[in-house]
Formats: C-alpha cells, sequence, structure tokens
C-alpha cells in the first residue's frame, strides 16, 4: 500500500473531502497546509496574520514559509506514519524540499474543469473548528449552516468568493499544474476524473493506493 500521498489539483477538486475520507479509513494522517493557515489566522498566531495578507487575495503564500513550517510538521510525525499532503506541495520549489524529507510513492491528481470548480467553491460551506466542508446543492448540512459533525456554525470562505476563485484558478495553473508533470517524471502520478458522486470518486481513488 502507498503510505507517503500527494493529493494535486485545482481548488475545489475534492482534495479535502477525499484526503479526509482516506486518513479517516486507513488511519493516516492528513497535512493540509490551507487548515493550519488558516488556523494559525484565526489563533492570531504571526505566520497565520503574515498567510492572511495572500490567502485573502487567493495568492500563494511565499515558499520559505510554508517549506519551514511542513518541514517541522515532518519531523514530529513517526517513520511509518501514513501521510497525506493536502495542498502541499504548491510549487516545484516545495515539491522539490518534501522530497528531500519524504519518499513520496503516489500524487494523485483530481482532475475537474474549471466550470464546475466555479460552481463547488462559491457554494461551498467551510467549518471553522473541524474542517469539514458542504456544498449548498450537492452535501448539504443536515440544519442549515451548522455543521453535522460538530455543531459550530459554518461558513463562506473568503477566498471562495468569485472573484478570488478565478484568482486561485490562475494561481494553480501557473504554479502548481506543472507538478502533474513533475510526479508524472517520478513515475508516481495517478489522475483520477474527479466527477460524480463523492463515493464514486473515492471508489477510484482508493484503487490507487492499494
Ligand atoms: P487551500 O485550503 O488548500 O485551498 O489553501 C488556501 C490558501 O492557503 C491558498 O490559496 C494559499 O493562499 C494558502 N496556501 C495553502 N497551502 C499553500 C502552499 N502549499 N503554498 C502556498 N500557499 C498555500
Amino acid at each position: 500500500m502507498k503510505t507517503k500521498i500527494v493529493l494535486l489539483g485545482p481548488p475545489g477538486s475534492g482534495k479535502g473531502t477525499q484526503g479526509e475520507m482516506l486518513s479517516q479509513e486507513l488511519g493516516f494522517v492528513r497535512l493540509s497546509t490551507g487548515d493550519m493557515l488558516r488556523e494559525a489566522a484565526r489563533n492570531g498566531a504571526p505566520l497565520g496574520l503574515k498567510a492572511k495578507e495572500y490567502m485573502d487575495r487567493g495568492a500563494l503564500v511565499p515558499n520559505d514559509l510554508i517549506i519551514n513550517l511542513m518541514k517541522e510538521k515532518i519531523k514530529s510525525l513517526g517513520e511509518g506514519t501514513g501521510v497525506i499532503f493536502d495542498g502541499f506541495p504548491r510549487t516545484v520549489e516545495q515539491a522539490n524540499a518534501l522530497g528531500e524529507q519524504v519518499n513520496i510513492d503516489l500524487a494523485l491528481n483530481l482532475d475537474v474543469e474549471d466550470s464546475e470548480l466555479l460552481n463547488r467553491l462559491t457554494k461551498r460551506r467551510s467549518c471553522p473548528k473541524c474542517n469539514a466542508v458542504y456544498h449548498l446543492d450537492y452535501n448539504p448540512p443536515k440544519k442549515k449552516n451548522v455543521c453535522d459533525k460538530c455543531g459550530s456554525e459554518l461558513y463562506h470562505r473568503d477566498d471562495d468568493k468569485e472573484e478570488t476563485v478565478l484568482n486561485r484558478l490562475k494561481v494553480y495553473r501557473e504554479n502548481t499544474k506543472p507538478l502533474i508533470e513533475y510526479y508524472e517524471g517520478k513515475g508516481t502520478l495517478k489522475t483520477v476524473i474527479g466527477v460524480g458522486s463523492i463515493d464514486e470518486i473515492y471508489g477510484e481513488v482508493k484503487k490507487t493506493v492499494l
């Protein structure tokens, strides 16, 4: 089984949802840089406040900040721990830094077209406490605006508003999409079409890990 997994794919492609399902089922740790940065920003930590300036515009946080943050996280994991990297790496520089520390055995690329991504993100609602995500039409919470898992009030991320989403997609194409070729060159890339029901996609995702 693959135990060091990178999730690739544009914002809204389902990395968080599928990564969380995998980590639950396999007992792997899911490391989401986006979740970490948002939490740091909510707590008023210096790193979070700095990162927020970039996140609010849909820009990438500078490589050195992210690389240092992840270096520490990775060091704190046990040798044999299964890990799912969600939202990291997002640049070739980050991928090189990750490669120095961890032997990635699967880069799973979730492929979804832009029109679908825009719909998903503008109608996404997120839980600030447990990071669960919902979609107003496809995957609504049982009670309006309340997280099924922890009961917190859901919110619409600032960077999920249309104008910022369009910038995030541009940033993805320019900086992160080249990682598809990068991991293809290493022989670890697998692509799953990220369209269909969450369970259908998960079925395909699981096949790539086993
Ligand atoms: P996400 O939750 O993965 O969509 O990330 C939200 C935002 O956090 C991104 O738009 C970036 O501003 C920032 N971010 C998350 N991960 C990274 C990363 N690996 N490199 C640079 N910025 C990141």
